[in-house]
């Protein structure tokens, strides 16, 4: 029998599929378009089901079954769809990146037919899933029990432990996904800064990748660095120009950037990366704004040591206001997340890898879920500080546009600010609705009659 179904034989579920046969899983396969599902006929440990019930039926008690479909009205369908097929005991699990507050709906309804429900969280793209992910379940820990060990075998592994850790409870599996790509945003959109900075300076593509690569070191190490770095020195097989001088200027997106801006609005939490970073992408594609006013090209000096240290202190801000959020949800939902753990499971599989995440872990794991990053990088940030500034200032000076090198340094500024002129926000409001206003020099709430 078989010991796992996976539905959507898409991208990621072809991949996550392959992966659990590499790792001697029996699979049965099903996929909306058969076409797809036999292209993967005759693979070992693999038999795939023109038929949903017959994929279900094929499995192991209790069933085990993967979802990895689109977000939104597609899980909702394909939950319709099983319904019929599952008994209790069962564990359907998402691994889609579905809205966190869909999950507690599902496993309500589920968990009428006594069907377990889980919200996995997977992160590493197609390559990732293939040859190892960041996984995030959340759930019923009882559940996650029975597939842990499918799910910790098919993880990427750092240091002899998967990248995979039981989350939380309900859908705090997605929600750390979800906010894992804000950062990914976030780190994404900071290297696109330094990029564009040093091509303000004149420098090709190919020293631009030649820089990168010297920072792809020590605490600054990562995946998306490496990548970049690579991408930079691509040529267009066609015209053997830079592949990525061809690529149109606007990025697009999938939502979860702009999810993760939302939760922090409505946590009350200050993500001014992670929100500049979809903010950006949304300039990306205004014609309208972009083409406003005649073009400028200004030629920027560049200091490559100045701007690596200004890259890494920004980017520390970006993963402090990612964890914040973390922090937060924790308390707020009840979940009692291990931040130091999450940071673990983002060491090797998902996009944001990074060496800066072994420093996270162990932040976390030292000082608690209410510590800051800058509890054991106050020393670095301050030393960075003025290479921020002058990147900043130069940029701004130059007509270039650095939105989050500029939110990073507006994030910092304020720890160091003897005031921050919320003492006039108070009076103003005061003065037109009576909001009160609390003094430096008595205790208690006062009301003044401005005029
Ligand atoms: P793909 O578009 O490659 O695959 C989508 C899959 O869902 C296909 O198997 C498709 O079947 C199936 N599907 C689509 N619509 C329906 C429907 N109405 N009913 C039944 N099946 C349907 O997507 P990905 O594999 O890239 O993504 C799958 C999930 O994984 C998404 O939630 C995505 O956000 C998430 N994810 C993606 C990552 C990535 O890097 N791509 C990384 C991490 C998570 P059919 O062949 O019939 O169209």
């Amino acid at each position: 029998m078989n010991q796992i179904a996976v539905i959507g034989l898409g991208v990621m579920g072809k991949a996550i599929a392959q992966n659990m046969m590499n790792h001697g899983f029996r699979v049965a396969g099903y996929n909306r378009t058969y076409a797809v599902t036999e292209t993967m006929q005759g693979k070992e440990n693999f038999i795939g089901y023109k038929e949903l019930k017959d994929a279900i039926e094929s499995l192991e008690k209790p069933r085990k079954i993967f979802m990895m479909v689109p977000a939104g009205p597609v899980v909702d369908a394909m939950i319709d769809q099983l319904e019929p097929f599952v008994e209790a005991g069962d564990i359907v699990m998402d691994a889609g990146n579905s809205y966190f507050e869909d999950d507690a709906r599902r496993g309500k309804r589920l968990e009428k037919l006594g069907v377990h429900y889980l919200a996995v969280g997977v992160s590493g793209g197609e390559m990732g899933a293939l040859h190892g992910p960041s996984i995030m379940p959340s759930g019923s820990k009882k559940a996650y029990d029975q597939v842990a060990f499918i799910l910790e075998t098919i993880a990427a592994q750092k240091d002899g432990e998967p990248c995979c850790t039981y989350i939380g409870p309900e859908g705090s599996g997605h929600y750390v996904k979800m906010v894992h790509n804000g950062i990914e945003y976030a780190d994404m959109q900071l290297i696109v800064e330094a990029y564009i900075a040093m091509k303000a300076a004149g420098m090709s593509n190919q020293s631009i990748s030649d820089v990168l690569e010297s920072w792809n070191q020590g605490p600054l190490e990562s995946y998306l660095l490496s990548i970049t770095i690579k991408i930079l020195r691509e040529k267009d097989p066609d015209t053997q120009k830079d592949l990525v001088d061809l690529i149109v200027d606007a990025s697009s997106n999938k939502g979860t950037g702009k999810w993760t801006s939302q939760c922090a609005l409505v946590q009350d939490i200050n993500v001014s990366l992670i929100h500049g970073a979809y903010m950006a992408r949304l300039t990306s594609n205004d014609e309208k704004l972009r083409h406003r006013f005649p073009k400028v090209q200004s030629h920027m000096e560049i200091d490559t040591e100045q701007l690596r240290q200004a890259y890494f202190l920004a980017r520390v801000v970006a993963y402090e206001q990612g964890f914040r959020l973390y922090s937060d949800a924790s308390k707020r939902y009840g979940w009692d997340l291990n931040l130091s753990k999450i940071a673990s499971i983002f060491r090797a599989g998902c996009i944001i890898q990074a060496n800066l995440l072994e420093y996270i872990r162990d932040t976390f794991g030292r000082l608690g879920p209410d510590a800051s990053l800058f509890d054991d990088f106050e020393e670095m940030a301050l030393a960075h500080l003025p290479a921020l500034k002058t990147i900043v200032t130069n940029g701004l000076l130059h007509d270039i546009s650095m939105p989050l090198f500029t939110a990073a340094l507006t994030y910092i500024i304020p720890m160091q600010q003897v005031a921050l002129g919320a003492n006039l926000i108070q009076a103003q409001r005061d003065f037109f609705g009576a909001h009160t206003f609390k003094r430096v020099d008595k205790e208690g709430v006062f009301h003044h009659h401005w005029e």
